[in-house]
């Protein structure tokens, strides 16, 4: 029997504690949240295994300037991500995408992507008339979706609509988002709105067209912060007042009868944190094994969620044609390894215009291999078909770089929403603890801003005996 290291134990006796484990958008959301509900004597830890807060966001200083180097934008269509930025005093600092229209790349052509779908969905076949046949389906009058059932959008759409307007509008826009596979997502995890209007209407193009309002004039849709969205994540954390521990891994969760013991640290050297709520904001595969011994059913709902992977080429240029456009998807059936391609200088009017700056995203789900090849071999891949969907020979970039994203980007499959609830349900059994993030309840840096405030409310609710 190999000999038990006695754990090391942290904290300060009497004081509320919470442990946040993972340090990415999520879990700094949280953080803050609780900060504003548990007031400023409360003990909030944000434990992150790697050396750096953020997770999937990080900015890089590229070619001068601050460029994302993973999320890029925040949705402005809903309040949450902007909303903190602006109470953790960055209002200023959002600013918004230049009025470009993104492109399909088909047939070695740039192509408008058409206006009036949701997610490449038409409210009515002719929007799309000029790039897919939509026929809609006769249908049998009932609504499409019964209270809660499920189905994949591959499914759905083909049914409905027909393979063209699956394979050259939905996958490329859902690929651009999730770099999945529209026969494996979930209509109600990735459209939520829409899975609710499709239990009122037999016809896929009216439960579009009920949700599908054109974005109030002045109000944008999409935002970034100028400097980098790193300073979104930095000035939460600070915000919050938390103690952030890097390096520091959540290896095990147990309960006590005061709370929850949380095993960190290193293997041989392990710390035993004490606290009275844990707020897991990490992957799924994380989550699953620390839940496994305390919540099994939580952890098997979580252990199912596949992870996709997707490199990033970045490229400036000091003189290159771009089109007037933000970027372009391009559709699997056009055999590229390319996926989508930002022209991040266009798109972002604060990044200036002194050097080009191009991103483009590879990799879908089931490539995993792609991320396996060297930087040179990735950017020279990049490079060639960037030119080939521009149709133009591309001078020699004056900075690269190659970002890679491994089991970055969670596939919810039919059932997400019930598996999820379900494992809260499971872990309510539980007090003070709480899981949420991208895992969970949706890739968007808004989800998951809503997703980790949810949480710290949740646990501020069933630590208020003890708060108030
Ligand atoms: C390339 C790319 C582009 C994207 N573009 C956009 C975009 O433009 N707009 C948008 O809204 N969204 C975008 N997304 C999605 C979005 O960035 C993510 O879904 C979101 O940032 C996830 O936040 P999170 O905090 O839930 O998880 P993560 O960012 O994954 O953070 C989880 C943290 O937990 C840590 N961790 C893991 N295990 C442990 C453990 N055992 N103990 C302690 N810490 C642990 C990890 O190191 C990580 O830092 C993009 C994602 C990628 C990969």
């Amino acid at each position: 029997m190999s000999p038990v290291t006695p754990a090391r134990v942290t904290g300060t006796p009497g004081r509320t504690r919470v442990l946040v484990a993972g340090g990415g958008i999520t879990g700094v959301a949280a953080a803050h949240r609780l900060r504003e509900r548990l007031g400023p004597d409360a003990e909030i830890i944000v434990a992150e295994q790697s050396m750096r807060l953020g997770g999937k966001i990080r900015t890089a200083d590229f070619a001068g300037r601050a460029v994302e180097t993973g999320a890029e934008s925040l949705l402005a269509a809903r309040p949450e991500a902007v909303d903190l930025a602006r109470a953790v005093g960055l209002g200023d600092a959002i600013v918004h995408p230049a009025a470009l229209k993104p492109a399909l790349s088909i047939g070695g052509e740039l192509v408008d992507f058409p206006a009036g779908h949701m997610m490449g969905i038409p409210g009515d076949p002719a929007d799309v008339a000029a790039i897919a046949n939509a026929k809609e389906r006769p249908d049998n009058g009932l609504p499409i979706l019964e209270a809660g059932q499920d189905m994949s959008v591959g499914a759905l759409v083909r049914a409905r609509l027909g393979d063209e307007v699956l394979d050259r509008l939905v996958a490329p826009m859902l690929a651009g988002v999730y770099a999945g596979d529209v026969d494996r997502l979930s209509v109600r995890a990735v459209m939520p709105q829409l899975a609710a209007a499709l239990e009122r209407h037999a016809r896929l193009t009216e439960a579009v067209a009920e949700i599908k309002r054109p974005a109030p004039a002045g109000k944008p849709v999409f935002a970034t912060i100028d400097g980098g969205l790193d300073r979104l994540v930095t000035a939460t954390s600070a915000a919050a007042r938390a103690e952030i521990r890097l390096g520091m891994t959540v290896r095990e969760l147990r309960e006590t009868p005061r709370g929850w013991e949380v095993i960190t640290g290193p293997v041989p050297d392990p710390i035993k944190v004490t606290a009275d709520a844990v707020v897991l904001a990490v992957p799924a595969s994380p989550a699953a094994d620390l839940l496994r011994a305390v919540a099994p059913e939580a952890a098997a709902a979580l252990s199912g969620v596949a992870y996709a992977s997707v490199a990033l080429a970045a490229f400036a240029f000091d003189k290159v044609d771009l089109p007037e456009r933000s970027g372009f998807l391009t559709p699997a059936s056009e055999g590229k390894t390319v996926k989508a391609a930002t022209f991040a200088s266009k798109k972002w009017p604060h990044l200036g215009r002194r050097r080009q700056i191009v991103r483009v995203s590879m990799g879908r789900l089931g490539e995993e291999a792609l991320l396996q090849y060297d930087d040179a071999t990735l950017a020279k891949t990049a490079l060639r078909e960037l030119g080939e969907h521009l149709g133009q020979r591309l001078p020699d970039p004056v900075e690269q770089r190659i970002d890679r994203w491994g089991g970055a980007l969670p596939q919810y499959a039919p059932g997400h929403v019930a598996r999820v609830a379900a494992a809260r349900e499971a872990l309510a059994r539980h007090r003070g603890l709480a899981i949420a993030g991208a895992a969970v309840d949706g890739v968007g840096i808004a989800a998951c801003v809503a997703s980790g405030r949810d949480a710290a409310d949740r646990i501020a609710d069933a630590l208020a005996p003890r708060t108030v």
